[in-house]
């Protein structure tokens, strides 16, 4: 067995920031022990890591990740090969991405679809929630039967009539047998009923452009669904994760349910923290580059995320990563905005961009590691395997060096996308060294992984509600 130590860096968990030489025995963390000391000086290894300088960090989870989802007539461009890829060059050692259940079809159907698609192809490892777009008997019987094998969240749309959408009867009875099985719902909460209305009226009133997305995907219809899921899951007796969550009344919701006490959580994502509307509202078409849904908000609601961040009472930054290359794919909406396929590529940026927030002062370091490592590694019944730097847990560990540059573009990324929503974004901080269960899959610019490195993780249901 393959012994690693990393030696002299600034271990960063959510709970700790020591210095600390980490000792790895082929896929695992076996000890930690305090810099220079006569124990960690003792340890003999076949590879040793020098870390001075450098922050020693779990490697990134992020739990919301759309590898080759088909949507509006396309499908998401990055595959599961090119995006793992990407994620390892940005740090992230594990996602969940979600499988899709088709109307009219079984859970499983679109399961095995889904470990096809990813078997044998990632370079890091990855799990998967499900979305239920057909809920009836037999896909509320297969949600149990998917828990035992580690599928332990289920995804709803309140958004989406007609593709993904559930009527709130579907969305109480599935709420309800996640509170037997304990399955985790994950909910889009927006009206989409409401904004198909306003949609299908800008279009009369010749409002075609990218930026009137933004504007018929209001706050309020935002808002209205959050509390409404949030009511659902009371009256279900079920914790709720509510997805991408980008308005500041929707921030305001959870934050009040959070204060009566109630087991619901809420995910932002880096696009609403850092773009805004002034972004759909690029000239010509390129405001189609931030067209995703939940909608970017103005600028004045990156605030309300930030503060929510720091008050827990939103819990995980995840990416909500779903790439459409801006020539052939964000084209389809030219001349109608509600045809631009919705998403944004992001799997590579997110480490960055939250260190980014660690500079400017948004949050701390090891609020860093809780909101992309430690609390959706928690979350996804991940933990302690993943986000966290401990003996026992997986060896997913990121060298990270604090005070080298870069600038985000899509010349030098390397998700299979052909713009960046970050393009020419500076930042401090970078990805030096890159460890997946023990192996070296970056280091020093070199990409070294390779497709299969990555496993499917079966996961224990949410490890959120113990504490
Ligand atoms: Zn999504």
């Amino acid at each position: 067995m393959t012994r690693t130590v990393i030696r002299g860096g600034l271990v960063v968990t959510a709970a700790e920031e020591m210095h600390a030489d980490v000792l790895i025995e082929g896929e695992r963390v076996v000890a930690l022990a305090a810099f220079g000391t006569s124990a960690a000086e003792g340890w003999t290894a076949d590879r040793e890591i020098d870390a001075r300088g450098l922050y020693v960090i779990p490697g990134g989870v992020d739990a919301h990740t759309h590898m080759e989802l088909p949507f509006g007539g396309t499908s998401a461009s990055d595959t599961f090969e090119t995006g793992t890829r990407a994620a390892a060059w940005g740090g992230t050692t594990t996602i969940v991405d979600f499988a899709v259940q088709s109307v009219g079809a079984a859970l499983r159907e679109g399961l095995d679809a889904w470990h096809e698609k990813a078997q044998g192809n990632c370079a890091v490892d990855y799990g998967f929630h499900m979305i239920l777009a057909d809920v009836n008997e037999s896909s509320l019987k297969e949600m149990d039967l998917l828990v035992a094998e580690g599928v332990t969240s289920f995804k709803l749309f309140m958004a989406y009539p007609g593709v993904f959408y559930s009527d709130d009867g579907r969305i109480l009875r599935a709420m309800q047998r996640g509170a037997d099985n304990g399955g985790l719902i994950m909910m889009h909460a927006e009206n989409g009923i409401a904004i198909d209305v306003l949609v299908e009226q800008a279009l009369a009133e010749g409002k075609t452009d990218p930026r009137y997305h933004g504007e018929v995907r209001r706050e309020l219809l935002e808002a209205e669904a959050t509390h409404r899921a949030i009511k659902l899951a009371q009256v279900a007796g079920s914790p709720l994760y509510v997805v991408h969550v980008s308005a500041a009344s929707a921030v305001a919701e959870l934050a009040a349910a959070r204060d009566q006490g109630l087991p619901v959580f809420g995910e932002t994502c880096p696009q609403y923290l850092f773009l805004s509307t002034d972004n759909l509202a690029e000239p010509g078409f390129e405001g189609a580059k931030y067209v995703c849904s939940t909608p970017l908000r103005p600028k004045e609601h990156q605030a309300a995320l930030w503060r929510g961040l720091r008050t827990n009472d939103l819990q995980v930054v995840s990416t909500d990563h779903c790439p459409f290359c801006f020539v052939g794919q964000k084209d389809l909406g030219r001349g109608d905005f509600s045809k631009i396929p919705n998403g944004l590529p992001g799997v590579e940026n997110r480490m960055d961009l939250l260190h980014q927030a660690v500079v400017d002062g948004h949050i701390t370091r090891r609020r860093w590691i809780e909101i992309a490592c430690a609390t959706p590694a928690r979350m996804f019944g991940l933990y302690p395997r993943k986000g966290t730097i401990a003996p026992g847990s997986d060896a997913d560990i990121v060298l990270y060096d604090p005070t080298a540059t870069q600038t985000i573009s899509a010349d030098t990324h390397h998700m299979n996308v052909d713009y960046s929503a970050y393009e020419g974004k500076e930042i401090t901080g970078k990805v030096r060294t890159v460890l997946s269960r023990g192996t070296v899959v970056v280091d020093g610019g070199t990409y070294h992984g390779r497709p299969g490195h990555g496993r499917f993780q079966p996961r224990a249901t949410c490890q959120y509600l113990d504490r």
